[in-house]
């Protein structure tokens, strides 16, 4: 179990770890095995497990732990690459090109560690492997049934990170709730997995709500008290609770669950609710949550905390010397997991600028000719987001067009840059009827169109241009300027491209291509020399900005915003 670098960590242990080298290899084998840790939810939904599962991550990793989480989301399709985002929000992808769950986002901002398509994992997606060893004959002459062939396969998924040797502890965060239909399957692989393992190999943490009755002036415990009840009468004991609240806890509340739950008091853990998601590690480390967790897993051996560099980030989130104002162009804006990374991508630039971001959410299909300037003109930048679809292009083209023509600061992501190609295109290269084939399959002068891979494609489940790819960017472009590097590597999810038979005419006229794929010739990033900051990326920059690393792209954009609001003032 013990990391290279932790094992000869104290002088304590090293007589220790000498006698475990000593052991045969199979025991050593053994305690490669990570420790597992279980994150359940109860009572409602949305009370944010991904961020509880991220921000313990995140506390063990800062005790010099090597931490991975994962999620195993209950619903039948085989990757939420197919959802639409008012569905389940942002489809988040990995290097590796997994269509993952938003939640993936948090644990990577938090962790600074890239996950991959093992994190992420679906009913549909164990049914289909089941499905498929049965067809192949794997299971000949047994009736294939949810026990024991469905929660086999679910245990041995959530086995595989942990099994690598890479992790020392991994988190496995279980989508829904407690009682649900869907998800008893993934209680029981649990709770099987919990008697092999043992105790202090795999701990489960359960995540409830305590509502607060303003009439009574009380928290209440009682749906704690039921959801526990309900995870016992699947065999499993919780070890640790921690309760979502609006109040802080007093001592009795926590004696009472305590009691009432069969954990220790110190068990109890208060997530009160934040002014932001960054400050519930804190809230956490305060309530002891990373301390308890390595006693009940006999991982009292690590070393002394080090949360100075997310000190330091929030210090500059919260003491913000300047504000800027920006406009979110998209279509799926009512819902706000819907541009999640986005969202946090400016977080994070703004805490580098010590700027506070504020975004104001533009429907593009409400901008019309008449009403964008007064919609627009107040702003310190604009983003165009991603999306799919003819709906609301009209809106996003109006909104470059206004950026383009009043130097405001413009960032154009994936959709975002196709349509700043449309929008010069039509408006600058005077081709008044360019398109997107996605949008007119028929237009005269597809700027945008199919790449050509696609064009024989025809299943529509993750089978777009997925994950990570290079880009070599061109020597004295701004894209150049601000990666500080000649080449980069970021993260896709699209089936349409720039076309290159118009490039010449884009160049001659003032549109360059500052980032291009070296395999494929594909276009990558464009950008307006002359304009003050106007940049457009087929990549999403959103996926790889972490709390540590806030992406050059959203961080220079932000410093523009704030340039560019001073300039006006
Ligand atoms: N719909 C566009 C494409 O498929 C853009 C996709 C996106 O914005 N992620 O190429």
């Amino acid at each position: 179990m013990y990391s290279v670098g932790t094992l000869f960590s104290s002088a304590a242990i090293k007589i220790a770890n000498l006698c475990l080298l000593l052991y045969p290899v199979p025991l050593l084998v053994k305690f490669n095995m990570a420790k597992q840790i279980f994150v359940t939810g109860g009572v409602v939904s949305s009370l944010g497990k991904g961020i509880i599962a991220s921000s313990l991550g995140k506390l063990l990793q800062a005790r010099g732990l090597r931490v991975t989480i994962q999620k195993f989301d209950p619903y039948l399709n085989v990757d939420p690459g197919t959802l639409n985002p008012y569905e389940h929000g942002e489809c988040y992808v990995t290097n590796d090109g997994a269509e993952t769950d938003l939640d993936l986002g948090h644990y990577e901002r938090f962790l600074n560690m890239p996950t991959s398509q093992a994190n992420n994992v679906t009913t549909g997606r164990i049914y289909l492997t089941v499905i498929e060893n049965e067809r192949r004959g794997d299971y000949l002459g047994k009736t294939v049934q949810v026990i024991p062939h469905i929660t086999d396969e679910i245990k041995r998924r959530m086995m595989l990170l942990g099994n690598t040797g890479n992790y020392d502890v991994v988190i496995t965060e279980l989508g829904g709730t407690v009682g649900d239909i869907e998800s008893l399957p993934y209680i029981e692989a649990v709770r099987q997995l919990r008697w092999e393992l043992g105790n202090v190999n795999c701990l489960v943490i359960h995540l409830t709500l305590l509502p607060y009755l303003s009439a009574a002036k009380e928290l209440k415990t009682k749906p704690t008290q039921h959801s526990v009840k309900e995870l016992l009468s699947y065999g499993i004991q919780p070890d640790v609770i921690i309760c979502r609240t609006e109040k802080h806890i007093s001592p009795e509340i926590r004696r009472k669950i305590a009691q009432f739950c069969n954990v220790e008091s110190n068990a109890v853990i208060e997530a009160i609710d934040a002014d932001t998601i960054y400050d519930v590690p804190l809230n956490l480390m305060k309530e002891n949550l990373d301390a308890i967790t390595l006693d009940k897993l006999r991982l009292s051996i690590y070393s002394k905390i080090d949360m100075s560099q997310w000190k330091e980030f929030l210090g500059k989130l919260k003491n913000s010397t300047s504000e800027v104002q920006i406009g979110l162009i998209g279509k799926y804006v009512e819902l706000q997991d819907a541009y999640k990374s986005i969202q946090e991508s400016f977080v994070h630039a703004g805490a580098a600028n010590e700027c506070r971001v504020i975004i104001e959410s533009i429907h593009s299909e409400h901008l019309t000719p008449d009403n964008v300037a007064s919609k627009l003109q107040h702003l310190n930048g604009i983003l165009v987001a991603p999306g799919f679809g003819q709906r609301g292009i009209e809106g996003k083209i109006l909104a470059i067009q206004y950026a383009r023509l009043h130097n405001i600061p413009f960032f154009g992501i994936c959709l975002g840059m196709q349509c700043a190609v449309i929008e010069f295109a039509r408006n600058v290269l005077n081709l008044q009827q360019a398109d997107s084939t996605e949008m007119n399959a028929n237009t005269p002068h597809p700027v945008i169109s199919l790449m050509e891979q696609q064009k024989t494609i025809t299943q529509k489940g993750g089978t777009m241009r997925l994950g990570a790819y290079q880009c070599q960017l061109t020597p004295h472009t701004k894209a150049a300027e601000i990666y500080g590097n000649k080449t980069i590597q970021e993260r896709h999810r699209h089936r349409y491209e720039f076309n290159n038979a118009y490039l010449q005419e884009f160049e001659n006229n003032g549109m360059k291509a500052s980032g291009i794929n070296p395999e494929t010739g594909l276009v990558e990033i464009m950008e307006l020399p002359a304009h003050r900051w106007f940049i457009g990326t087929q990549f999403h920059p959103e996926l790889q900005s972490t709390v540590l690393h806030p992406h050059p792209l959203f961080a220079d954009f932000i410093k523009n915003a704030i340039l560019h609001k001073n300039s006006a003032t």
